[in-house]
């Protein structure tokens, strides 16, 4: 099991277990776990990394994890010579199996289960424009634990199980997703209820940062480059933390450099483009390819985030169009034969401007995390239970309203 220290990447003061913030500055905390070298575990699912997860236990029924695999399609289109895929959604061929399509389900099981092993009996709270609401719904229905969700009502189409719906009381948020967010803030912080903690939880990035595990154990080896979408860019922290424990290993070329990670956004919904290229943010647009890329207030700056990982890797940021993206899904999906969700098809994009630039070249090993897809199969192979709102606000009074008086 993964046994750990926590501590603070400021100043490595260590902290108590299931601690969310440092004492002395914003910084973000780190799991230092007891195995130094990754010892692969005849368990289900991303539980085989359980050496690097920071959980006791598991949960035998959640058996999704990421799948990568050596590209042949889309790597002879980008005349790309060792161009790897982590795919993490739906695609039984490959033996791709993530319950809700993206790779928030390999958060969403090590914070339920982190949870569990902490004896947590408050209803968890979380807030999501979509993918996270859905892979939170799915792990909390097969462990019965109580949730709270607030979905925008643009996305309450994207809710919804294979599993039959557990505990789950479902606000639709008159608004957008930073409402979701600041009503879902609020009602977390009242007895009897607790946040997940987003980027500050280790169980989320560690989870996350599976995808870089199985990659380098996949390939033998760390890769050079690290393609995703990102809104928050916790995935980027995720996949650099990953890759400093694999160097710590020994066994994965530690002369290596740290993959360098290629973080892609959405133009013009990118905070962490503008900020990172140091440009004039343009004013932000409703519509855009995928609404999951957006985040108001990525962890950037704070000790440990996305501008440490950005810098520790020589990494880069792209901003990328909604034609663009819409291009880079078309070709991925001709090239791979399995849909994709238009978040990945961002990173997709980014990797042609990487060609395009020279920034990375046909021999180099390449990471590309799709980051969802496999929904169009999913809808053909499984029924749906769609979960249907228990009631809509406009406030968060109004929630913690309802809320009361249903329990
Ligand atoms: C959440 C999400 C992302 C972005 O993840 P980060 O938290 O910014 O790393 C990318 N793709 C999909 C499909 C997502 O659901």
């Amino acid at each position: 099991m993964g046994e750990y220290l926590l501590r603070c990447v400021s100043d490595g003061s260590v902290r108590p277990p299931y601690s969310l913030s440092c004492p002395h500055d914003s910084s973000l905390l780190r799991a230092e776990y007891k195995s130094r070298q990754l010892e692969i575990k005849d368990l289900p699912g991303i539980w085989r990394f359980i050496d690097w997860l920071p959980v006791k236990g598991i949960i035998e029924k959640a058996t999704g994890r990421s799948v990568t695999y050596k590209s042949q399609g889309l790597a002879r289109e980008l005349d790309l010579e060792n161009l790897y895929i982590s795919f993490n959604g739906y695609w039984p061929e490959k033996h791709a199996s993530l319950p809700t399509c993206s790779f928030k389900d390999l958060e969403a099981a090590p914070t339920m289960q982190m949870l569990l092993d902490k004896g947590e009996r408050s209803s968890l709270v979380v807030a999501s424009a979509g993918n996270t609401a859905r892979a939170f719904a799915h792990i909390a229905s097969l462990t019965g634990q109580e949730l709270v969700l607030f979905v925008p009502e643009k996305a309450l189409e994207r809710m919804w199980t294979i599993v039959p719906p557990g505990r789950i009381t479902l606000i639709a948020v008159k608004g957008d997703y930073l409402d979701a967010i600041q009503m879902a803030e609020k009602v977390q912080s009242r007895k009897g209820f607790t946040p997940e903690g987003g980027a500050r939880n280790i169980a989320r990035r560690d989870g996350m940062g599976t995808v870089m595990l199985d990659a380098a154990v996949t390939i033998g080896r760390t890769p050079d480059h690290y393609f995703q979408a990102v809104g928050s860019g916790t995935g980027g922290i995720s996949a650099w933390e990953a890759s400093l424990r694999l160097k710590n290993d020994g066994r994965f070329h530690p002369e290596l450099p740290l993959p360098r990670l290629h973080l892609a956004q959405n133009i013009p919904n990118a905070p962490i483009y503008y900020a990172w290229k140091a440009l004039e943010p343009e004013p932000y647009q409703e519509e855009m390819f995928d609404d999951v890329l957006f985040n108001r207030k990525p962890p950037l700056d704070m000790p440990g985030g996305v501008r440490d990982a950005l810098k520790a890797t020589e990494g880069m940021v792209y901003g990328i169009t909604d034609r663009e993206a819409s291009k880079a899904r078309d070709l991925f999906e001709q090239s791979e034969e399995i849909d994709i969700l238009n978040a990945p098809a961002v990173a997709v994009a980014a990797l042609q401007k990487a060609i395009e630039a020279k920034s990375v070249s046909s021999k180099d090993i390449i990471l590309l995390n799709i980051t969802g897809g496999g929904m169009a199969r999913m809808k053909e192979d499984h029924s749906r239970h769609m979960l249907q709102p228990d009631v809509a606000v406009s406030s968060w009074e109004d929630a913690a309203l309802f809320l009361e008086e249903g329990s």
